[in-house]
């Protein structure tokens, strides 16, 4: 070979070694070639070399054990025999921290190089690449699915993995809220598990691959639904669209839900359905009565005095007085074979409805076409019932409800105008002297108005001072002698005339009015009193009636002891007139307040006796000096039979107890000597004097100490 073609041949070779180099030092791989024989490094591209730290000049001669190190030449030298041995490539994996120690994963393939076809091989070709980038999606990934699973299993909340509608997987929390065990579930439909009601939504939403959160069921293995949330998210897995639903139990929410439900339609106290609860149902029931021709009554139901019963014997007696009467009203209808309210949640078709308007107001709604005949039943029994005494604390307390009554369709047909004419009704029976029931007519509603005129009427004369007060003599059987005086208050109306007190003191009482018209009284009869002690004209106590607000006021007794100390009077020239109804009520405070007022030298009479059921026990208690007989016993003295015989019952009642007992409304001598005879002490009625003016009653006293 010349030098020409040497020098060709080596300028060839050259650039095949060149182009060998660029080739090796650019692809993304580690390349070096061991010799067998020496076991030394006799190539290495740029890569190569740079792992270990060298260069590719460097790098040359260096055994395996001094490029990679001790340990790892150990660790590789297996694979290295086997690949000489068996004349066969092989692949493995390192992990190996680089330069900067951040771990790199490799994929090295070792080959052997036999240069002559099958004879030995004379050395090992290494191929490095750098799969970290591969290895640690992979190991993220796995995680991801680690963590995942870790998450289903954890979450106390049902997990259900699907792909296009089909069950993947599903957590323990969602078997268990399905009754159902994983293989169960696997590869069947997800609508197969929801309610069937909310399988159109849940499908839509699947066919839209929305990602929310909302209300639905599931249907548990035994066929009951279970209210859920289900919040619904899209993720692509290994390629795949995979859809995770968080399936969250709501029956907690249910329940909370339908407590708050309840607490706002019911009457935290009765359990009875409230004033919300009852209009909604009340239209139902009228719309029903009003579909079949059917009648419908409504009781308005309003205690009296409860106010009271708070005020004295304090809220929880109060609280447990309106639950008594909630129960009472439930036994009452029951016990007069209606349906009765329902009780629990759910009411009965056609069941009667009872609910609390809060205060002392309870309202029923009867339904089923009830005969007037049988609502009057109902009324009567309701009275009965609710009044009856209760024992609180040791002490029997008797709260009796007034009662008005409205039918559908006569009185109206909204619940509104049946429930405005039922408390018309009410108001009625209230005035009427409680303790009563009364049906709406539709005179009242007239009436009503009337009243309501003559409310800010009454309002007016209170600012105005239209108030008079007229005196009736009290004389003693025995010698005619005066033994007292009582003070009748009157309004002076400016267009009519003198009004009696029985057509303003109820709508005053019902009004509050009364307190300031009392006090009025109260100062007035002492003025008096002190003029006439003082001047001689009569030296007897002025008798007051009470109204039950004003007595029941908390500091009665200290009013009428500061109204004696503004008016210089002494306590002696005072008498108050109590009725029955007064005294059975709080009695530990009536009983108190009297003796007190009883220290001051005051007399206390209990007006018209015989109308109420004081108890001997209850009269043996008060401090009382007096009994006045009611009018309507001696109104048909002496022929009656029944009422001497009550009037004596009260005059040796009196007696037995060393009270004394005056007869009022004494009109003829035949009365006068009936009560004489029998043992009364005094009379008052118009025999002996008619209520006068204060001028006409001071010239009849005058008159009288001259004869
Ligand atoms: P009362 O306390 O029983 O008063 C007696 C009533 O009987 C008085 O009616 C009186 O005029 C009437 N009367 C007296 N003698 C006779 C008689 O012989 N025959 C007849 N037919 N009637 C007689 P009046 O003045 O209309 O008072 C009615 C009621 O009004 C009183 O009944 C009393 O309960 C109440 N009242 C009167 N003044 C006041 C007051 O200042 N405050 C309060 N809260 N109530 C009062
Ligand atoms: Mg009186
Ligand atoms: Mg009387």
């Amino acid at each position: 070979m010349s030098d020409d073609a040497v020098a060709r041949e080596l300028a060839a070779l050259r650039a095949t070694v060149a182009q060998f180099a660029l080739l090796c030092n650019n692809v993304p791989a580690a390349i070096a070639y061991y010799e067998r024989e020496h076991n030394t490094c006799r190539y290495a591209n740029r890569g190569y070399a740079e792992m270990f730290g060298q260069t590719e000049a460097s790098i040359i001669g260096l055994s395996v054990a001094q490029v990679i190190g001790e340990e790892a030449a150990a660790w590789i030298r297996p694979q290295v025999d086997q690949v000489l041995r068996q004349r066969q490539g092989t692949r493995y994996e390192r992990r190996l921290p680089d330069v900067s120690g951040t771990p790199r994963y490799l994929e090295v393939h070792l080959l052997p190089h036999m240069p002559n076809g099958d004879d030995e091989p004379v050395g090992a070709f290494v191929l490095i690449s750098d799969i970290t980038r591969h290895r640690e999606a992979a190991i993220a990934l796995r995680d991801s699915e680690e963590r995942l699973a870790k998450f289903m299993h954890a979450s106390a909340e049902g997990i259900v993995f699907h792909r296009g509608g089909f069950i993947t997987d599903a957590n323990p929390p969602l078997l268990a809220l399905l009754g159902h065990t994983l293989p169960e579930l696997l590869g069947r439909s997800t609508l197969e598990f929801v309610a069937p009601s909310q399988r159109g939504r849940v499908a839509e939403v699947m066919a839209a691959g929305d990602e929310i959160s909302y209300d639905s069921a599931v249907l548990h293995r035994d066929g009951h639904e279970l209210p859920v949330e289900f919040i619904v998210r899209t993720m692509q897995y290994q390629g795949e669209r995979l859809r995770m639903t968080i399936v969250r139990d709501m029956r907690d929410r249910a329940e909370a839900q339908a407590r708050i439900h309840h607490l706002a339609h019911h009457d935290a106290l009765t359990g009875l359905p409230n004033r919300l609860a009852f209009d909604s149902r009340a239209q139902a029931l009228l719309a029903r009565a009003q579909a079949q021709g059917e009648g419908l009554a409504l009781l308005f139901i309003d205690l009296d005095h409860f106010k009271r019963v708070n005020d004295s014997l304090g809220h929880p007696v109060g609280d447990m007085l309106l639950q008594t009467v909630a129960e009472r009203i439930g036994a009452t209808l029951r016990a007069q074979g209606r349906p009765g309210p329902p009780v629990g949640a759910a009411p009965a078709r056609d069941a009667d409805l009872v609910a609390r308007f809060g205060g002392d107001e309870f309202v029923l709604l009867l339904a089923g076409d009830p005969a007037p005949a049988a609502v009057q039943a109902v009324a009567a029994k309701l009275l009965a019932a609710i009044g009856a005494p209760l024992q609180v604390e040791g002490v029997s307390i008797s709260v009796t409800p007034s009662i008005g009554v409205a039918l559908y369709p006569a009185h109206g047909d909204t619940p509104a105008a049946l429930l405005k004419h039922a408390d018309i009704a009410m108001y009625r029976a209230k005035l009427n002297g409680r303790a009563a029931w009364r049906f709406f007519e539709p005179a009242m509603a007239e009436t009503a108005y009337a009243e309501l005129a003559m409310e800010s009427r009454l309002a007016q004369a209170v600012r105005e001072g239209e108030f008079v007060l007229h005196f009736q003599p009290q004389q003693s059987l025995a010698d005619g002698r005066l033994l007292g005086i009582e003070a009748l208050v009157r309004w002076q109306h400016p267009e009519l005339g003198l009004v009696p007190p029985d057509q303003f003191i109820p709508l005053a009482e019902a009004r509050r009015l009364i307190l300031p018209i009392g006090q009025w009284v109260l100062l007035e009869a002492l003025r008096c009193a002190v003029r006439w002690h003082a001047s001689g004209l009569a030296r007897v106590p002025v008798a007051i009636n009470l109204s039950t607000t004003q007595f029941h006021l908390p500091g009665f007794a200290e009013t009428v002891e500061r109204a004696l100390h503004d008016t210089g009077a002494s306590g002696s020239m005072l008498e108050l007139e109590l009725t029955e109804r007064m005294l059975m009520e709080d009695v530990v405070g009536v009983r108190a307040a009297l003796q007190r007022l009883k220290a001051t030298g005051m007399e206390i009479a209990i007006d018209d006796f015989g109308t109420g059921y004081t108890s001997l026990a209850l009269l043996k208690h008060l401090p009382v000096d007096r009994l006045k007989i009611d009018r309507s016993f001696i109104t048909d003295l002496p022929g009656d039979a029944s009422s001497a015989a009550i009037a004596d019952a009260i005059i040796r009642l009196g007696q037995s107890l060393g009270l004394q007992v005056v007869a009022e409304g004494v009109e003829t001598v035949a009365q006068r000597e009936w009560a004489r005879e029998h043992g009364c002490d005094a009379m008052q009625g118009f025999f002996g004097g008619e209520p006068m003016a204060q001028a006409d009653f001071e010239r009849w006293l005058a008159l009288r100490d001259a004869s």
